[in-house]
């Protein structure tokens, strides 16, 4: 009896470890194989512990044939029948193979043996369930070494499956046979009861490897589901068998004075009521994660749409700036060709009479010409920026790394903003740290664009005062040395309108331009600093603001950049004062008037445009 006691206890425990772990695995992952899992254990755990309680208040087995005793179990195995029918793919289940067969011969006369104990319709049920049970999981086994194309994970369930039905195979056959081979039931029944892990662990194995929905509920939730789940198996579990403990005493004393009595049929109902109202728990709390997550969902769905709403309308906004910008340059460039052509006509009617004035026309000229090329600029980086965003986007950007001199990228950068700045009639300056190595490795090209984008902006958005742009190694000071990551600080300071704190957070947002109350003379698209960010994210970089509104901006940017030579940049404020006093009118120095180019462009206007600039050269273009 004492084996019986302990058989039970342990299976019992068994049952319920494996039933929190699914019932919490499905709370956090909301699987529906969880869920049959659940169901299977629910319903173990419904007959499991009728028997077990029965067995400690009573002293002996219930009435093996009633109804109360087998039904957590039947609805078990169908559970275990129909999870794994739905684990198994179409193909999988389409597979035959004869050795599929050898359980049903040895069920039928396992059956034989069974029904001697009665219950003719509750032993078919089990052993067809069984049958079916076993059949598939040799069919799954099978199937996996001889017909698997892709690897799959190995078909841990199915062996586990195929381990049960030997198990239960075993149980019921020996506890049908007499002498010592009886007593092989309770290898059988331990081995069963650690197979209820092996079921968790295996659908575990197998499920990790399919992606479903993921769980939307809050963690605070699900934690409470669970906890409270435990309490109350453990409050019923235990106050059950107390309330059965005492329920067989009072009806002790009854008992004795009324003999021919069935009242001790009370107490089986009475635990399989305690067992119904775990198992209604369960089923409730599958309930409330079921509608948690819709709602989680429902929220999901809504937050989602806000945001394709807002990106909408930035977007639409976008465009309708974007209009105006792409045409207020279009709008120059033929503006300014008109006057050009009128212009040079008049000047050509002129020549003869008037050198004087045709030569002052033609100085006109030139000045239109250069505000179609600052026209054509500008249009040219809108178009860029709308290009690189799209690539971005797309995921086509890629960051080509290469070896560069930093100072040929700051010297590029310096004197193209110090143009614009003088124009402006603000101070600019340059401040580099002399030690600096010169020579680094990343993307120059990038790196170029995300110095340029900000100072353009600090140019664009300051009305007096200066702009500064300083550079040196943000790093901790370490040892510099070739093939490691430097840390290359690139801080842009202004003194100009500045950003207000709540403005800071969507700086870096596609679309957006801020404070456009004081901006909405300058011309913008708010692409600039979103392409900037991300590009600066793909080099693993960072890039902060610090603005006092109305006082001026800070942009610092850390980006890793390996490094190729040990050489100092120097002083670089003195190269760049001598760069800048150079002449920056290019002059043509190549005249070849013996070579001869075949130019090949499906743009008549492209063919004029690279004939005229090699017009100088004297080389012969065809
Ligand atoms: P835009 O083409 O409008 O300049 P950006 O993405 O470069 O687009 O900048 C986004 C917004 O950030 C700008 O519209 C401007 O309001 C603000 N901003 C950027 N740089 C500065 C700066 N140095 N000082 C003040 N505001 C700035």
């Amino acid at each position: 009896m004492i084996l019986d006691y302990l058989e039970n206890s342990v299976q019992l425990i068994m049952i319920i470890t494996a039933l929190l772990i699914s019932l919490f695995r499905y709370i956090g992952s909301k699987r529906l194989c969880w869920l049959y899992s659940v169901i299977f254990f629910l319903g173990s755990f419904l007959s499991s512990y009728f028997w077990t309680a029965y067995l400690i208040v009573m002293g002996d087995y219930p009435n093996a044939s009633s109804i109360l005793a087998y039904f957590g179990w039947n609805t078990s195995y169908m559970v275990f029948m129909l999870l794994l029918i739905r684990i198994k793919s179409k193909e999988e289940l389409r597979y035959f193979h004869p050795l599929m067969l050898i359980p049903i011969p040895l069920n039928i006369w396992q059956l034989s043996l069974y029904l001697q104990f009665g219950g003719i319709a509750n032993s078919v049920y089990q052993v067809a369930v069984f049958t079916v049970v076993s059949c598939l999981s040799i069919q799954g086994i099978l199937w996996y070494y001889r017909k698997r194309i892709n690897r799959k994970s190995h078909p841990w369930f199915m062996f586990c499956a195929f381990l049960f039905s030997c198990f239960e195979f075993g149980m019921w056959t020996f506890s049908s046979l007499e002498g010592w081979v009886y007593y092989l039931y309770y290898p059988c029944s331990f081995l069963c009861s650690v197979g209820y892990l092996f079921f968790v662990w295996s659908l575990s194995q197998t499920l990790e490897k399919n992606t479903e929905d993921r769980v939307l509920i809050d963690n605070r939730i699900q934690n409470i589901l669970k906890s409270t789940f435990v309490v109350i198996v453990a409050i019923c579990s235990f106050g059950g068998i107390l309330l059965a403990d005492w329920i067989r005493d009072v009806l002790a004393q009854g008992v004795s004075e009324i003999a021919e009595t069935n009242a001790y049929d009370i107490i089986p109902v009475i635990l399989f009521l305690i067992s119904e109202i775990i198992s209604a728990f369960a089923i409730t709390i599958i309930f409330v994660v079921y509608f948690e997550q819709k709602v989680a969902e429902n929220n999901k769905l809504r937050e989602e749409r806000r945001v394709a709403e807002q990106s909408n309308s930035a977007k639409s906004d976008f465009l309708a700036n974007m209009s105006h910008e792409i045409r207020t340059p279009i709008n120059a460039i033929l503006g300014m060709n008109e006057i050009v052509l009128r212009e040079s006509i008049q000047a050509q009617k002129s020549l003869s009479q008037d050198p004087v004035s045709a030569r002052k026309v033609f100085e006109d000229i030139s000045g239109y010409s250069g505000n179609i090329d600052s026209a054509g600029h500008s249009l040219l980086t809108i178009i860029n920026d709308i290009l690189d965003l799209s690539k971005i986007e797309a995921g086509k950007m890629v960051i080509t790394e290469d070896s560069y001199e930093l100072s040929s990228v700051l010297n590029d950068v310096s004197n193209m903003i110090a143009l614009k700045a003088k124009a402006k009639g603000l101070e600019f300056t340059v401040e580099v740290e002399d030690s600096l190595p010169n020579g680094l490795y990343g993307d120059e090209v990038r790196i170029r664009q995300i110095i340029t984008n900000i100072l353009n902006n600090a140019v664009k958005y300051t009305d007096e005062g200066s702009v500064t742009l300083s550079i040196k190694d943000g790093g901790s000071g370490s040892e510099r040395e070739i093939g490691r990551d430097m840390d290359l600080q690139i801080t842009v300071s202004d003194t100009g309108i500045g950003i207000r704190e709540e403005d800071v957070s969507h700086l870096f947002e596609k679309f957006e331009r801020i404070d456009l109350k004081h901006n909405s003379t300058i011309e913008g698209t708010g692409l600039g600093l979103a392409i900037t960010h991300r590009l600066i994210e793909m080099m693993n970089g960072t890039v902060g603001v610090s603005s006092a509104y109305g006082k001026g901006s800070v942009f610092t940017i850390h980006l890793p950049q390996k490094i190729v030579s040990k050489e100092p940049v120097g002083d670089f404020r003195e190269k760049y004062k001598k760069s800048m006093e150079e002449e920056l009118v290019s002059e043509i120095t190549l005249h070849a008037p013996d070579a001869r180019i075949l130019i090949v462009d499906d743009t008549r206007v492209n063919l004029v445009v690279a004939t005229g600039l090699l017009k100088d050269t004297q080389i012969v273009t065809d």
